[in-house]
């Protein structure tokens, strides 16, 4: 059913994201709000009866701590019911702060909450390039999650002054929450000039987000809305947003998350390009909403065209908080055939044979139908 909509979603989402460019609606003051909600979703389908084991059951005892990795078996794909076209959430979160001002903003209650349920069900982090590269490396009945941030600001993360990651930041919470689940933290930021406040310590958090194995990715030097500007001044806006990170980590710069949600007009230059010396070859670009993004391994994978679904709890009396992340989430568990699930083995791609009609023919020599 959702696969039968998407298209009409991307549609609908793109009118209406044009409707509201033409109609010179001020960008809002923190980002994105340029994207608008999908105004339709596959919710036809009925709730299924929760006859499967919970999540956190079905992942594969290799993930115990103490345990040697190396001397275990490849895990049997029907065992952890490996799913390796389902679907992965990708996370869209900006500002975290006590007090938030719109519905991109969360507090660092609500991101701890929300990392507390991913853990517990299951999901692992993975980062931007990862996931479009087809790299995932979870182990054996757990899945992927994409946690991205836009905007580099300050509460995404900061030093103390014993050079560790400040509490409240989202780092911060990401690496106590990570450990206490024992699960490898990681996560994709998107950075702007002047990046996490543009203190004298920025650098140093960059090269330490580096250091720590996150992804930064290009959100432009000056946040422009690229859909008004010449192919020219795209260019030089987005080699001067990889110079932002390379001129002090040496780091590949592979993925873009477009400011406000918006695509310059033509497309290309989002793509690769150079300006001022330094060129930039982008393997994915981030939208702004709407659903879980297609696993890499389907047909119905863009890697240039990645769906992100906004970080917000379910409010039935708020319209904003429809097909957020608590929705999309309470979604995927819903019917296991949705959510991508690994069967451990990253070269391998897994799945019930049934679901063969999704795999990308590309994809063809790695795939490794089972049948349940
Ligand atoms: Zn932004």
């Amino acid at each position: 059913m959702l696969r039968a909509l998407a298209p009409l979603l991307v549609l609908l989402v793109g009118l209406v994201g044009l409707v509201a460019a033409c109609a010179g609606e001020a960008p809002a003051p923190d980002d994105d709000a340029g994207a608008a909600e999908p105004a339709a979703t596959a919710d036809a389908d009925e709730p299924e009866a929760s006859t499967e084991e919970e999540p956190d059951e079905r992942i594969a005892d290799r993930d115990e701590p103490g345990e040697d990795e190396a001397d275990e078996p490849p895990s049997d794909p029907a065992e952890v019911g490996a799913n390796e076209l389902g679907m992965v959430p990708v996370l869209m979160y900006h500002r975290i702060v006590e007090d938030p001002a719109s519905v991109y903003d969360r507090t660092p209650e609500d991101f701890r909450a929300e990392l507390e349920r991913l853990f517990a069900d299951g999901y692992r982090p993975i980062t931007v390039a990862e996931l479009a590269a087809g790299e995932i490396d979870v182990p054996a009945g757990t899945s992927p999650v994409v946690l991205t941030f836009d905007d580099s600001t300050r509460e995404q993360a900061a030093l103390d002054d014993d050079g560790s990651w400040a509490a409240d930041t989202a780092v911060g919470i990401l690496t106590e929450v990570a450990e206490a689940h024992d699960v490898e933290p990681t996560a994709s930021f998107y950075v702007n000039a002047d990046p996490f406040g543009g203190g004298a310590d920025a650098e140093t958090i960059l090269a330490r987000l580096h250091d720590e194995g996150y992804e930064l990715g290009n959100h432009t030097a000056n946040h422009r809305d690229l859909s008004g500007l010449p192919s020219e001044e795209v260019a030089a806006e987005l080699a001067a947003g990889v110079s932002v990170i390379t001129d002090v980590v040496d780091a590949e710069v592979t993925t873009l998350s477009l400011p406000l949600g918006r695509w310059p007009d033509p497309r290309e230059p989002a793509y690769a390009g150079e300006a001022d010396g330094v060129a930039y070859d982008h393997e994915a670009v981030l939208l702004v909403g709407a659903d879980p993004s297609p696993s890499p391994f389907s047909a119905d994978f863009d890697a240039r065209a990645i769906p992100r679904i906004r970080s917000q709890a379910l409010d039935p009396d708020d319209p904003e908080s429809q097909f957020a992340s608590e929705f999309w989430l309470d979604w995927l568990e819903e019917d296991p055939d949705r959510r991508y699930v690994a069967d451990g083995d990253p070269e391998r791609v897994a799945f019930p044979a049934d679901l063969a009609e999704r795999l990308d023919p590309a994809h063809e020599a790695r795939a490794h139908p089972y049948e349940r």
